[in-house]
């Protein structure tokens, strides 16, 4: 994507994603309460403030591994291609596995990471995902847990960067264009 100037407008406060994420934590607990060791997996880059966050709520035997998945191809074809650039560590065959993701947008992203691992052989697989776009869905597919639905708008902040930047900020802000081209 170019670089073209713009602010961000806070839409998520740091707060209020806190407060979320200890929300979740219980559900997922109550979910996962037995389980000898959760595998709880990030989707690289954007999920890894999330990730770190949710996991010191999780008062649970877990293990934490990685997958980076990208999609690629014309954003606007329904039957874009997602491809694995970062493969898990570890086997997760007889596993309670736990997806973490930044945004499920068109969905393609879950929907192929989900029936990649469900091909692995999981005790339990469940997803949740920091934010949900469901006006943008071109695939079924839902998150078990989200942490908040927003609209069509292009967000940065808390682990989720425009071109690489902005993954920083400790908020989900708006990204909004200030040269006039809409
Ligand atoms: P999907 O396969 O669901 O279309 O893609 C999800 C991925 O697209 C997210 O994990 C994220 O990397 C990217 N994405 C979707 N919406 C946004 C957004 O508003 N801002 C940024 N920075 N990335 C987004
Ligand atoms: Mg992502
Ligand atoms: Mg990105």
């Amino acid at each position: 994507m170019a670089k073209r100037p713009y602010v961000i407008d806070e839409m998520i406060s740091a707060k209020t994603i806190a407060a979320r994420i200890e929300g979740l934590s219980h559900e997922i607990r109550a979910q996962f309460g037995d389980t000898d060791k959760l595998v709880v997996v990030g989707l690289l880059r954007g999920s890894f403030v999330f990730i770190a966050d949710l996991v010191r709520e999780l008062d649970l035997p877990i293990e934490v591994d990685f997958l980076e998945a990208s999609s690629y191809g014309d954003s606007t074809e329904s039957s874009r291609e997602v491809r694995i650039l970062k493969d898990l560590r570890s086997p997760v065959e007889g596993r309670d596995v736990l997806v973490v993701e930044d945004i499920v947008d068109t969905g393609h992203t879950m929907h192929h990471v989900l029936n990649l691992l469900a091909s692995r052989g999981p005790a339990r697989l469940k997803s949740i995902a920091l934010l949900d776009k469901p006006s943008r869905r071109e695939v079924d597919c839902r998150a078990d847990w989200i942490g908040f639905e927003i609209p069509d708008e292009f967000v940065v902040g808390y682990g989720i960067d425009y071109a690489q930047r902005d993954r920083n900020l400790p908020f989900i802000g708006k990204v909004r264009f200030t040269d006039g081209a809409g």
